[in-house]
């Protein structure tokens, strides 16, 4: 079967994609994703090892995930540990030694933390890089241009409309900006990301090379209009976050700052929806697990093309399940 994805912008393009987190931690989004969703979020970050491990090991890193609080939120990773039996247990509070032994570099007062050897991350441009590499050797292009479904469907035989948030394309759809800043620390290191609990939103601050890190992410509702920048109020929250992870932040250089939306339906789950005589498949409302999500996603779509067909998988996609814990 042979691919083609029109992109409106040059590749890589700057959208939701290219400036997340790239973070595969399905445990993580327990709050926002019923427990389907974490099984089906770890049988994805199979599918990105299987399809990035061994030609571009260097996009996908398998440490993990450490979970820290202050001590003024220590009862949220208490919390979060309640939830964790349910759901696997190959999951540990570390402290002293063994936290030392994780991340050197946490020297400040965290007490204890909690070690998930499940989860994963991604580096979002690289890892675009690396799928458009793979979908050339595979026959397929990447063709710079903005596209009309409509006129699409004259040329091929099936359209999958992948364009995220656009207004009024989808009236169940809404925008949630999502605001990252890349700092760069050569007096720090960690080997994993850290997600540090906050009352708001969930943040964590990620490892790229050369000590280069990513700290995110705001979750600002109905943002419909985005013009890619930063509001000073998630700028100071995020930066705040990386200075109280560790003062050397306070000499960090700040190399970005970048906004984007993200699309979401109203219970934050995404959705496939078919229209089999026109041949057309929308694929949306990946909100905070486009990278979690989408290999499993694109499994369901590639069945459903190639045999007509819903794969076991595809309900999760139906909008049938509700946004709870279960
Ligand atoms: C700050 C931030 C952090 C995130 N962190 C994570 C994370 O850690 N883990 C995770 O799994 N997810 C994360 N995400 C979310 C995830 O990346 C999004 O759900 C996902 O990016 C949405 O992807 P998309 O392909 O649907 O939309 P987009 O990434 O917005 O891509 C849509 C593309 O379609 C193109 N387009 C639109 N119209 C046309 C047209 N007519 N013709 C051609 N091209 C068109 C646009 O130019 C755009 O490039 C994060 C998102 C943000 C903003």
């Amino acid at each position: 079967m042979a691919v083609s994805v029109f992109e409106k912008q040059d590749f890589p393009p700057n959208n939701a994609s290219s400036i997340a987190g790239g973070m595969l931690a399905p445990f993580s989004e327990i709050d926002t994703l019923p427990m389907k969703f974490v099984a089906a979020g770890l049988k994805s970050i199979d599918m990105w090892r299987e399809e990035l491990g061994e030609d571009f090991g260097e996009c996908l890193s398998n440490e993990g995930s450490l979970f820290i609080a202050h001590p003024e939120d220590n009862h949220m990773l208490e919390r979060f540990a309640t939830h964790l039996p349910m759901l696997s247990d190959d999951w540990e509070w570390v402290e002293g030694k063994r936290l030392a032994e994780l991340e050197p570099s946490i020297t400040n007062n965290f007490g204890r933390g909690l070690y998930i050897p499940q989860e994963a991350n991604i580096n979002p441009l690289q890892a675009l890089e690396a799928l458009a590499k793979k979908l050339k050797e595979l026959g397929g292009e990447v063709i710079q241009k903005e596209a009309d479904p409509k006129d699409l469907a004259q040329e091929f035989d099936w359209v999958i409309d992948c364009r995220g948030y656009i207004q009024n394309l989808d009236k169940d759809l809404r925008g949630i900006k999502g605001e990252i800043i890349l700092l760069q620390n050569f007096d720090f290191s960690l080997k994993r990301p850290v997600r540090l609990m906050h009352p708001r939103y969930p943040l964590y601050i990620i490892p790229r090379p050369n000590h280069v890190f990513a700290v995110g992410a705001s979750v600002i509702e109905n943002a419909s209009d985005d013009d890619g920048k930063v509001l000073l109020r998630s700028a100071m929250e995020l930066m705040s976050a990386a200075y109280s992870l560790d003062p050397s932040f306070g000499e960090a250089k700040i190399l970005d700052m970048s906004s984007a939306i993200r699309p979401a339906y109203m219970d934050n789950l995404p959705r496939i929806k078919i229209d089999g005589k026109a041949k057309y498949i929308r694929c949306n409302g990946l909100f905070r697990h486009g990278y979690l999500l989408s290999p499993i996603m694109g499994n369901c779509v590639a069945h459903y093309v190639e045999t007509g067909e819903e794969n076991e998988d595809f309900p999760l996609f139906s909008g049938q399940f509700n946004n709870c814990i279960g």
